[in-house]
């Protein structure tokens, strides 16, 4: 039976423990956190229950996949439920336009805010669908292992056909006009970690995912997902060990056959998933003349993703303003970007996201509204530091959304700030970015660090930070497909 190694008990690092073991491979993963899941972590405090991590959640056939390729039924581990009317996005005119999978309702919103926008609203349906279409039957089932295979003709051809030259925004105007509207569907290039300016219009096919598909709960909170992951491992046989810090990879001759914990010991192993930030950890892990194609030098100069300054907040009463999912944005999205990108500051005027789980589930924050609070934030500096006031910063954010009618403060009963520090510390995230590398340069956004080590035979990559990319369907992709590319290999 064939040992395998998985280092971190992230959604991609669960993913692949299972369809390995389910196939008759011997797992062990090693999480240095007290919990499974990564950064889609449950926090639980003074009565109320929040997600932080994902809290958007979509395509659920991608979790329910590992559990049904295990032979098990999903409903056993984790429920989905469809939010109907899934986000508001508020502007500071008081305007409201209200995200659904109805398209009906949607061009109706859209007949009072951008005339051209309703019109062109089913044809931008049916490109962001064959730009997801062509990307699900080209990219996200792939493990790239160069440059190369990108450029062989089929793919070639499909990856000149998903729009990679163009930005998001320059293809959103050319169905919409309102800045209102521009602004509620450039925001997911923020799903990304990246801007909607720089990053290829590819990435629109996220509006297939949320105004098609939908946007779905997991009852019980969203951390439930990786709860049922790893009851199904464990079913299978893999040993999860919690707390459990790998601080080092040994290679002998570009093949790794052990790793070493924090508390000494070494545990061997025929194959090695690394399923920790690759950035971070990398020069951690493996001595760097045994990764000459991945060399410090790359690492300094990778531009990190976006970071995420996080708010969770417990109420005594609930809001009547708020749904499930809400954002009140920004005046100037495009100022909002150069802040954070250029000048590497927290945006003066941010656009704030509000997760209100309890809206949907009573059950997560019984005495009132449990808000996940997430302004975008500028990743580290290189060394790790920042001059923002984050305490400070509380101020910029309660005093927006008061003007916006949401009087938080006075209510307040839990207060827990989460900042790029703790997310770099908790999670080991480069520069405290969420998904690795930025996705703002064409490079970044298709050539993402391959599954499989080139300097490494036996160490394989998965999680945000390698192909397909960040979010927590794409992570689970990528750990479906190196537990595929091992198994295939041995078969
Ligand atoms: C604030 C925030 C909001 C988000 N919102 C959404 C959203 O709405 N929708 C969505 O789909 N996605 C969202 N994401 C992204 C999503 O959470 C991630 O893309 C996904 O969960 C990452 O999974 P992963 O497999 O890459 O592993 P991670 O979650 O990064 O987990 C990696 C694990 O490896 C462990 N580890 C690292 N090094 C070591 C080591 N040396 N030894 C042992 N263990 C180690 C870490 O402790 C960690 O637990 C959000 C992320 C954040 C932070």
């Amino acid at each position: 039976m064939k040992k395998v190694v998985i280092i971190g008990g992230g959604l991609g690092g669960l993913a692949a423990a299972n369809l390995l073991a389910f196939n008759g491979y011997k797992v062990k993963l090693f999480e240095k956190n007290t919990h499974v899941g990564g950064k889609l972590k449950r926090i639980q405090s003074d009565g109320y229950t929040f997600d932080f991590g994902p809290n958007t959640i979509t395509m659920p056939s991608v979790f329910k996949g590992i559990i049904e390729q295990t032979d098990k039924k999903s409903e056993d581990y984790f429920h989905f439920k469809k939010l109907d009317i899934h986000t508001n996005n508020h502007f500071s005119n008081g305007t409201t336009f209200s995200f659904s999978t109805d398209a009906d309702y949607m061009i109706s919103q859209l007949n009072e805010m951008d005339v051209f926008g309703a019109k062109h609203y089913k044809k931008y349906l049916k490109e962001v669908t064959r730009l997801y279409e062509l990307s699900q039957s080209h990219f996200l089932p792939r493990t790239f292992s160069s440059l190369t295979e990108y450029l062989s003709p089929s793919l070639g051809r499909a990856f000149l056909s998903v729009r990679p030259f163009e930005s998001l925004d320059h293809f959103h105007r050319r169905y919409f006009t309102d800045p209102r509207v521009l602004q509620s569907f450039n925001r997911y290039a923020t799903y990304i970690g990246s801007s909607p300016y720089l990053t290829p219009a590819t990435f629109s096919m996220i509006a297939h995912l949320e105004l098609i598909d939908g946007v779905y709960y997991t009852s019980g909170g969203n951390a439930t997902i990786a709860e049922g992951l790893a009851k199904r491992a464990k079913e299978l046989g893999v040993h999860i060990h919690l707390n459990q810090e790998v601080i080092k990879i040994n290679i002998d001759n570009q093949v790794a056959t052990s790793i070493k914990l924090a508390n000494g010991e070494t545990i061997e192993a025929d194959e090695v998933i690394l399923n920790g930030d690759l950035l971070a950890s990398l020069p951690q892990l493996i001595n760097e003349n045994d990764r000459p194609r991945f060399s410090n030098v790359t690492i300094q100069n990778a531009e990190p993703s976006i970071s995420a300054y996080v708010l969770l907040i417990g109420l005594n009463t609930r809001l009547k303003d708020l749904i499930h999912h809400q954002v009140y944005f920004s005046q100037n999205y495009q100022e909002e970007f150069n802040e954070l990108l250029v000048k590497k500051q927290l945006p003066k005027d941010p656009s704030i996201y509000i997760c209100n789980s309890s809206y949907t589930d009573f059950s997560m924050s019984p005495k009132g509204d449990n808000l996940f609070i997430l302004v975008n934030a500028p990743p580290l500096s290189r060394d790790g530091t920042t001059n923002e006031d984050y305490e400070y910063y509380k101020d910029v954010i309660y005093q927006k959304l008061s003007r916006a009618g949401l009087n938080i403060r006075p209510h307040i009963e839990y207060e827990q700030l989460i900042t790029p520090q703790s997310i770099k510390q908790e999670y080991n995230a480069f520069r405290g970015a969420l998904y690795g590398r930025a996705s703002n340069r064409r490079m970044d956004a298709f050539f993402r660090t391959p599954n499989r080590s080139k300097d490494i035979a036996n160490l394989y990559f998965v999680g945000g930070s390698t192909h397909p990319g960040g979010g927590s369907p794409m992570v689970v992709i990528s750990g479906q497909n190196v537990a595929n590319l091992i198994i295939n290999h041995d078969k």
